[in-house]
């Protein structure tokens, strides 16, 4: 019996094997038809000093917008575009995308904004690619690189450090802004931000989401901001939802905050109508 129950599992296993490759191949068919057909948007949410509340910043969030499915969170695809290399693509198109409509909101009541741009490991790994992106984009949409920052998580950290280092110098030869997202979720060493060129540490959503009641999140958040100061870094936390999680933030001396306290992330024509209204 259990034998023949085996064999059966095994065949289910093999045919749902079988049709996750399947659907697989539809979605890196579909998206490499959205990358040609240029289907994809940038949202932006803005990055806040919580002592003044002014606007500091504009994270870039893409979209992939199908003609019959409607909005694609980036969950959805950015993975399997990172596997298959064709992030590659999508990345070139969104900081170029950025630059334009960054230069678009300075002239639109929104200057001395900087644009933040979500960078993947295959990118980073492509590291003279991505530095002569983001020159050119600048460079054709006119804007001092002080306006840029790129977020990288703590994966590509872990890899080749001497490497590593090399290539996250070249990119803060650009003088840009260089920030860790997701900060405190990754396996990587401590001891890499005395080595690494990095800017800001931005804390990860899930050690903000429970911060007024799990006194471990309560215990982390405050050691990464004392630590950020200590080491001279700028701390942002995001998924900032409530008051509460924004004065909490306050008293413990954080700088930057980002969420949906402050505002969801929105195309570039209803945020800065929704910023300037506010
Ligand atoms: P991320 O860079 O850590 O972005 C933060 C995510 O949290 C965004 O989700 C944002 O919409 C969401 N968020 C912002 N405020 C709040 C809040 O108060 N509460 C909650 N619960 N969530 C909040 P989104 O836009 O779905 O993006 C998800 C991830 O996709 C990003 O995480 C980033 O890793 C990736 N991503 C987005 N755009 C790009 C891109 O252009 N290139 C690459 N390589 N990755 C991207
Ligand atoms: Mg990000
Ligand atoms: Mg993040
Ligand atoms: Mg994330």
């Amino acid at each position: 019996h259990a034998k023949s129950e085996g064999k059966n599992n095994f065949q289910f296993y093999r045919d749902d094997l079988n049709v996750k490759a399947h659907d697989r191949l539809l979605l890196e068919n579909r998206i490499r038809s959205a990358i040609e057909e240029e289907y994809f948007q940038l949202y932006y949410q803005p990055q806040v000093d919580v002592r003044t509340g002014e606007l500091v910043g504009l994270e870039a969030l893409i979209r992939w917008i199908d003609p019959e499915k409607g909005v694609i969170p980036p969950i959805e695809f950015i993975p399997l575009a990172e596997d298959t290399g064709m992030i590659g693509k999508i990345g070139d198109w969104v900081i170029a995308k950025a630059c334009e409509e960054l230069k678009a909101m300075h002239a639109q009541g929104l200057p001395n904004v900087k644009v933040a741009v979500n960078v993947s490991p295959y990118q980073f790994k492509h590291g003279a690619h991505l530095c002569e992106v983001i020159e050119s984009s600048l460079k054709k949409y006119d804007l001092s690189s002080e306006y840029l920052s790129l977020e990288l998580t703590e994966s590509i950290l872990i890899e080749d450090i001497e490497e590593t280092i090399l290539s996250l110098n070249k990119l803060k030869g650009l003088n840009i802004t260089l920030a860790i997202d997701d900060f405190g979720t990754g396996y990587s060493s401590l001891s890499y931000l005395k080595s690494f060129p990095i800017d800001v540490l931005k804390i990860d959503q899930t050690f903000i989401r429970d911060i007024l009641s799990d006194e471990s999140d309560k215990a982390i958040v405050t050691a990464i901001i004392a630590m950020a100061d200590q080491l001279g870094l700028d701390v942002l936390a995001e998924g900032v939802e409530t008051q509460a999680h924004n004065d909490f933030l306050i008293e413990k001396g954080c700088h930057y905050a980002q969420g949906y306290f402050y505002c969801k992330p929105k195309p570039l024509d209803e945020l800065v109508e929704f910023w300037l209204a506010r």
